[in-house]
């Protein structure tokens, strides 16, 4: 009899075989309920065979297989597999945590079956309506009738983005006679290619050496400075493309709150059908679409990290934005880089990839630095009259600074004022101030489960850490000595905010940071505010550094930067170089020319001499020599081993013991063991943790070491309360 292989959540690295009567070939992929133990599990068919190293009476059979849903492509098997062999994590772990939620327990039934796309039209009554004709005190309402009006058509999709009563309205609608509804069918897939711009001249052949080579796998490393229209560069072989009735997948980083980049492929492809998966879908959702990218209905998949793992019928090109972001790397559970995935699903279809950035990894400006990755570059702004800010640091060694603002900022945040136009005031930290200290014994407020500082809330009157969530209330008095003088030393957004309304007190100043926006809505409306002109001064956190086109926004001022310089992370400058380039992008996009303005005490530090310069290649140039030298990556492979348990000591013996047996290991020769040593953080979440380096200068040598110390790890007697995995690739150390 036939016996399946298959795979299960569970955290052991194999696969689990079965007895099945009646299997096929074209089961390979499906799923199956199987008995395990006492329970009954559900796992996907993985491979097909006539026999099993399992004794033939100890093997028991399959229950039924599913096989109303079309059974998980091989690609993505395949996928799989790689993902478990090089991430060396249990196969039907990976499985498990790359599937849709709803798929993963009990695998499909038919009631889950997603509904067809509904959209909803204007008709010709409808098209008679302008916007004025709807009462404005209706926001949500004018803001669906003036998709409508753009678009012609809106799905569900879309308007359940806007408010929770879009769908009453779009009734209202309906019974005025406005709209009407229909079922969308791929078929109609449809152009919106007249409101495409002429490409620039960069952009031109950007796009025509991308679409010369779309039959074959090409990765490609497009560098474009910030508003150099690399979006419109996807767009336009994006439509190629989707003319051939190919899929397009895109990763774009944890930035859910941001629906901008769908917005602009909606309005591109109205036609076509797009689904958009980040984490602020329910699992209902989720599957729907993720069973349209599977059955080929989709065009457009826009998605965050986990996308990666969408099936799809006829991929034609991936696309990753600002793939520098270290959102795309997973920090739990099975940790996966989603844009080397992407490389390597673009391998396995042999379709092209696009890594878009403006500030590209050290990685992969490197693989296109020796001809791994072909390089594609925009120098200039799309937009003509748009040129690049000038950026000027401001020495606080020598410049006076009121409450964390220097006067060349108080300044220049005046003048804006004077001249209506916005600024920013950009600084990476939330709360009132990042530290409690009492003057008289030195004490500071610690986290009792987390070796942090908590951070002052003024507002909330609270102490809150920022890495597990503990908050307590200020306490009145130091207590350690019981002096009341206890002060908030440093400035957080807070802070900064309360600074800014004392010295500008008639300007309308809007706090943008996790705590100021925690639902999606607040976020909508906050843009909107931001948008209609309404705000003078914005402080936030990074939320605001990516990707947003403020056209009003002129002036950027940057404090406390310096904090990443001189970090224990080597990848903290790379970090700052990127999100400063980033943040000083978003002042001057449109007809305004852009200041930055950097508060610092290192103004001669190379970091801010280039980005003076905006000279990303200089920056890379320095920074790949460092690397070079300090034997960092690219330059060689790294993996860490982590240990958590109660005691720092119990992580560390463990992590000897590991490095113990790796030395007897065979494969060893070729790979470099550190020493094991505390975490960082050594304290998080009330555990102690300690972690060891692994390196070597070659990826597979790195990789077949790393396949036999795992096993011996694994086969290690268990330990109490310690809990130990494997990071490859880490991005932080
Ligand atoms: P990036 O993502 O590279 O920072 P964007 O894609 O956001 O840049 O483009 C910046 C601005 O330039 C956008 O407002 C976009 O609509 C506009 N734009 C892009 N390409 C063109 C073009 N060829 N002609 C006119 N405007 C363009
Ligand atoms: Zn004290
Ligand atoms: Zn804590």
């Amino acid at each position: 009899m036939a016996v399946i292989h298959v795979a299960l959540d569970v955290p052991v690295d194999r696969l689990f075989d079965y007895l099945a009567p009646d299997v096929s070939p074209a089961d390979i992929g499906r799923y199956v309920r199987v008995p395990f133990g006492n329970r009954k599990l559900a796992g996907i068919i993985l491979s097909i065979s006539d026999s099993s190293l399992v004794p033939s009476e100890k093997l028991k059979t399959a229950g039924l297989i599913d096989r109303e849903i079309p059974p998980l492509p091989p690609p993505l098997l395949e996928l799989f597999k790689f993902c478990s062999r090089y991430y060396h994590y249990p196969i039907g772990q990976v499985v498990m945590s790359a599937l849709p939620a709803l798929l993963r327990k009990s695998g499909y039934t038919p009631d889950r079956l997603p509904r067809p796309i509904q959209e909803w039209t204007l008709t010709d009554a409808g098209r008679a309506i302008t916007l004025p004709d709807i009462p404005s005190r209706s926001k949500s309402k004018r803001q669906i009738f003036s998709l409508l009006l753009e678009n012609g058509t809106i799905t569900a999709e879309t308007y359940k983005t806007i408010s929770p009563h879009s769908r009453k309205l779009l009734r209202e609608f309906k019974d005025q006679g406005w709209i009407e509804q229909r079922t969308v069918s791929l078929k109609e897939s449809s152009f919106n290619t007249a409101s495409a711009p002429v490409p620039t001249a960069e952009q031109a052949h950007a796009i025509s050496e991308i679409l010369d080579r779309t039959g074959t796998f090409t990765p490609w490393l497009l560098h474009g400075i910030t508003g150099s229209g690399k979006t419109e560069v996807y767009l336009q072989v994006a439509a190629s493309l989707l003319a051939q009735q190919k899929q397009i997948l895109i990763l774009i980083p944890e930035i859910n709150l941001t629906p901008q980049l769908e917005t602009t492929f909606r309005k591109r492809f109205p036609g076509t059908i797009l689904v958009s998966l980040h984490s602020g879908l329910n699992n209902s959702e989720r599957l729907q679409g993720w069973l349209q990218a599977h059955n080929g209905k989709a065009g457009i998949i826009l998605g965050t990290r986990l996308a990666i793992f969408t099936p799809m019928l006829k991929p034609g090109l991936i696309i990753v934005d600002e793939e520098q972001d270290h959102s795309f790397k997973q920090q739990d559970g099975l940790r996966y880089s989603a844009r080397d995935l992407a490389v390597y699903r673009a391998r396995q279809a042999n379709i092209p990839v696009i890594l878009g950035s403006a500030t590209p990894s050290l990685e992969s400006y490197h693989q296109a630095g020796i001809s791994r990755y072909r390089l594609l570059q925009l120098h200039t702004r799309a937009i003509s009259q748009a040129v690049l800010p000038a950026i000027h640091c401001i020495d606080t060694r020598t410049t006076p600074v009121h409450e964390g603002l220097s006067d060349p900022i108080l300044d220049a945040l005046n003048r804006s004022l004077e001249q209506k136009q916005q600024s920013l005031v950009f600084i990476n930290r939330r709360g009132y101030s990042p530290v409690l200290l009492c003057k008289s014994c030195r004490w500071i407020a610690t986290c009792k489960r987390c070796s942090s500082r908590l951070v002052v809330h003024l507002r909330e009157r609270q102490l809150r850490c920022h890495y597990c969530g503990d908050q307590q209330p200020i306490m009145p008095a130091c207590p350690q000595c019981g002096d009341p003088d206890i002060l908030p030393c440093g400035h957080g957004t807070q802070r900064i905010e309360s600074a800014l309304a004392r010295q500008f007190p008639k300007a309308r100043i809007l706090r943008v940071d996790r705590d100021s926006i925690r639902h999606k809505a607040a976020w909508q409306t906050m843009l909107d505010t931001i948008h209609q002109g309404k705000v003078d001064i914005l402080v936030g956190t990074q939320l605001l550094a990516k990707g947003h086109d403020f056209p009003n926004l002129a002036l950027v001022c940057v404090l406390n930067a310096d904090s990443s310089l001189y970090s224990t992370d080597f990848r903290a400058e790379e970090h700052l170089f990127s999100q400063l380039i980033q943040v000083a992008g978003r002042a001057g996009r449109a007809h305004i020319p852009g200041t930055v303005l950097i508060q610092t005490e290192f103004p001669q530090h190379p970091l801010y001499q280039t980005l003076i310069r905006q000279d990303y290649a200089a920056y890379a140039q320095i920074q790949l020599k460092e690397r070079q030298s300090a034997g960092f990556p690219p330059f060689v492979y790294l993996a860490v081993l982590r240990a958590e348990a109660p005691l720092l000591a119990d992580a560390l013996e463990f992590l000897h013991q590991t490095a113990k047996i790796a030395t007897t290991s065979k494969e060893y020769t070729h790979t470099q063991l550190f020493d094991p040593v505390p975490a960082h953080m050594t304290r998080l979440k009330g555990l102690e943790r300690a972690q060891l380096l692994v390196q070597a200068s070659s990826r597979t040598r790195l990789q077949i070491f790393l396949g036999d110390w795992c096993q011996r790890i694994a086969a290690l007697p268990p330990r109490k309360k310690l809990r130990w995995h494997l990071d490859i690739d880490p991005l932080m150390l």
